[in-house]
């Protein structure tokens, strides 16, 4: 959008001297351009005038007047100012109030036409109107403050909500009549866009006639246009960045044949559903092309993404490709490490474990077995990515739970390899929303079904006085065979404090509660090896409570566990307690997730624990959970790799951006990129909207 005016530094609007200028800059607005696409966050209708004598206390209200009389006075106690004034229309006459703004005496003066908006109060003395938005109407006839539909802005920083109504006035009387538009003019057409200048105009000062409601949903044509572009200009990056790696090709192209069919089958320590069936079928087809393969597996917890990936994996092998296994947590990678190691222990493949908590001489070996080839298959953690690992010949990257690695990391391990395939999987199904952002160019698989046998996990929401009728509950599974999970959150600030109760609560439950039972603590801060070993412990059957911080949360696998309690479960995110809940119903026994909450609990708390009882389809739950905390924190802030945006907003315009989606693709695929369109993209695409890497 390289246009001369919208360029302007805001220094050059009059009125802004160097002091307000560094204010503006330090709030981010550097440019006319940054100014005018920081659109308001609500609009108040202040256009209609109402006659003095109608007016009623407990509403706010628009008076046209003439300042009948006006006067400071200055109290005793602590020389408070105070600045009073009449206002009379024909109808009648008001006093207006105003605290410590003595400047008022030199603008507010007697005979001058004003118009005052604010709260009608009613004191002792009659109504009046206490602080209210005032402006000179002589100064002004078309209104800023007041006299219009008025636009509010959030505050940044030094720059006061006023402050960027008049700048904005200010820099759209000097804004050329029309702008260049970056949105080409079939499609402006096609889909009835405003034209920019236009809509810029509108989206700040509407005309008196617009719909407030639709003001404040963001739905007017003007807010959608200015929307609509920005997920454009989003979406053309990503759909050109599909595009252009299109063209990349992979330097071993796997191939499949029947003796490839019987080593895979050996591998099978049991039927597949017919879910994982077409899945494997997908995932194989895409690596036996000669573009790499970017594939995301989706399959709620329990469906059994693992086998699938292994599958997938032997292909790799077979074909003489090494293939790397990355899970998010240390646990985690040592029980898909024990899996993968077993149901390949027949064959000639060489698997190896490699984590942050791998000692240093065991650690400088595997990495020379990878770095020669000699280990075909390697489980790890974030520290694949982060160590030195060099690779012989990676053919394929699988990624379990992705969503807990960053864009960053996938990328710098995708780069390891000679364009390996990458295989992504998940739990947490993408949203709708998210699916068209930073997961479009990836084809996804789905498994629908789960393995046979598996029985509904009942799911109760409890308060913390509910607690021995819990305990009962919990002993009934144990004296029938079962083993439980007792998980408590930790949270970053009082991290101490949280581990200080959770370590409390195993010793009360060993002595107190289940003495014939036994406890055992498991916690984020332990040593590698202490951990493995609990754990280890726990699948063998030989500790019957678990109780944990949520390192249990993703993946693990212990059929026997039939009940979960979850401690203050009102501190969890919904799709982490789907995670967590996932944990049990993995046996053909009936299984309990007790969700405890502590009150006071907050209403999106409530919502959330209801939420979990009501359903158990992870899709459904997702999609709340991006409702109730926004996308910025689905899937954590910074990792995210999701766009800054300007004027749009990814739960509340999603049908926007699916239309934007749609046309950019199109664009593209129509060989329809303008040079201006690739130069934004080249020049600004990134850093407009903070993304991490363009392709
Ligand atoms: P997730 O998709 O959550 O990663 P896992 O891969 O851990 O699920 O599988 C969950 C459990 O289901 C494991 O114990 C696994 O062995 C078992 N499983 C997976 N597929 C099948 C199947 N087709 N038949 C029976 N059990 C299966
Ligand atoms: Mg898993």
């Amino acid at each position: 959008m390289r246009d001369d005016f919208l360029a302007t530094p805001l220094q050059f609007l009059k009125g802004v001297g160097p002091r307000k200028a560094a204010d503006l800059t330090r709030a981010g607005l550097v440019t006319v351009e940054d100014l005018l696409y920081r659109l308001p966050f609500r609009y108040e209708d202040r256009s209609r005038m109402q006659p003095i004598a109608s007016l009623r206390p407990g509403h706010k209200a628009a008076v046209l007047g003439e300042i009948k009389s006006a006067h400071l006075a200055i109290t005793r106690r602590r020389g408070f100012k105070i600045f009073h004034a009449v206002v009379g229309d024909g109808s009648g006459a008001i006093r207006c109030t105003w605290m410590n703004q003595a400047f008022l005496a030199d603008i507010l003066k007697p005979h001058l036409a004003v118009v005052v908006f604010g709260d009608v109060r009613l004191d002792s003395t009659g109504l009046h109107f206490m602080n209210p938005e005032y402006e000179l109407v002589a100064e002004d006839l078309s209104g800023v403050h007041t006299g219009r539909i008025v636009p509010f802005y959030e505050k940044a920083g030094m720059v006061t909500p006023n402050m960027q109504r008049r700048l904005v006035r200010q820099a759209l009387d000097d804004l050329p009549p029309t702008l260049p538009d970056l949105l080409p003019l079939e499609l402006r057409d096609r889909l009835r866009l405003m034209p920019r200048r236009t809509a810029i105009e509108e989206a700040h000062f509407p005309p008196n006639e617009a719909p407030v409601d639709a003001l404040n949903a963001f739905r007017t044509a003007a807010q959608r246009r200015l929307i609509f572009e920005e997920f454009f200009l989003f979406q053309i990056g990503y759909a050109w960045r599909r595009h252009a790696s299109s063209t990349e090709l992979k330097p071993f192209v796997p191939t499949v044949d029947d003796r490839i069919r019987a080593s895979a089958a050996k591998v099978l320590p049991f039927k597949l559903t017919p879910g994982q069936r077409q899945a494997v079928k997908e995932i194989v087809d895409d690596m036996l092309q000669p573009k790499p393969m970017h594939r995301l597996l989706q399959g709620d917890v329990g469906a059994g993404k693992t086998i699938v990936a292994l599958l997938a994996a032997v292909v790799a092998m077979e074909n003489g490709l090494q293939v790397a296994f990355m899970a998010p947590t240390e646990i985690l990678a040592v029980q898909h490490y024990g899996n993968i190691a077993r149901l390949l222990s027949q064959s000639r493949f060489r698997v190896d474990l490699l984590t942050g908590g791998t000692p240093g001489p065991q650690k400088h070996a595997v990495t020379a077995h990878i770095e020669r080839g000699t280990t075909n298959l390697i489980v790890g953690t974030h520290a694949l990515v982060q160590d030195t690992v060099r690779f012989h010949t990676l053919g394929l990257v699988v990624i379990d739970e992705q969503h807990r690695f960053g864009v960053v990391q996938r990328a710098a391990l995708r780069a390891k390899g000679l364009q390996p395939d990458v295989l992504l999987m998940t739990a947490t199904p993408i949203p709708r929303t998210l699916a068209l952002t930073d997961y479009s160019e990836l084809d996804v698989s789905k498994i629908p079904d789960l393995p046979p046998g598996r029985t509904p996990v009942r799911t109760w929401v409890k308060p913390e006085s509910g607690r021995d009728e819990i305990y009962r509950l919990v002993r009934d599974q144990l004296d029938a065979g079962r083993q439980a999970y007792v998980v408590y959150p930790l949270i970053e600030e009082s991290e101490k404090i949280d581990l200080k109760s959770a370590t409390e609560m195993a010793d009360h439950l060993q002595a107190e509660v289940f003495p014939a039972y036994r406890v055992a603590l498991l916690h984020g801060r332990m040593k590698p090896d202490a951990k493995e070993r609990i754990m280890q412990a726990f699948v063998a059957g030989r500790i019957h409570i678990l109780v944990s911080t949520t390192v249990v949360e993703v993946g693990v696998d212990v059929p026997n566990a039939s009940i979960m309690v979850v401690e203050h479960a009102e501190r969890f995110g919904l799709s982490q307690l789907h995670q967590l809940r996932g944990r049990v119903g993995r046996g053909p026994w009936e299984s309990h997730c007790v969700l405890l909450y502590q009150a006071p609990w907050t209403d999106e708390a409530r919502e959330r624990l209801k939420a979990m009882a009501s359903t158990s389809d992870g899709f459904a739950i997702a999609e709340r959970d991006l409702e109730l905390r926004g996308p910025g924190d689905f899937f954590g802030t910074r990792q995210s790799g999701l766009p800054k945006l300007r004027t749009g907003d990814l739960v509340r315009d999603r049908d926007i951006m699916e239309d934007a989606h749609r046309e950019a693709r199109r664009l593209i695929e129509d060989g329809g990129l303008t040079a201006e369109l690739l130069r934004f993209v080249q020049q600004r695409w990134q850093q407009q909207f903070g993304l991490i890497e363009v392709g």
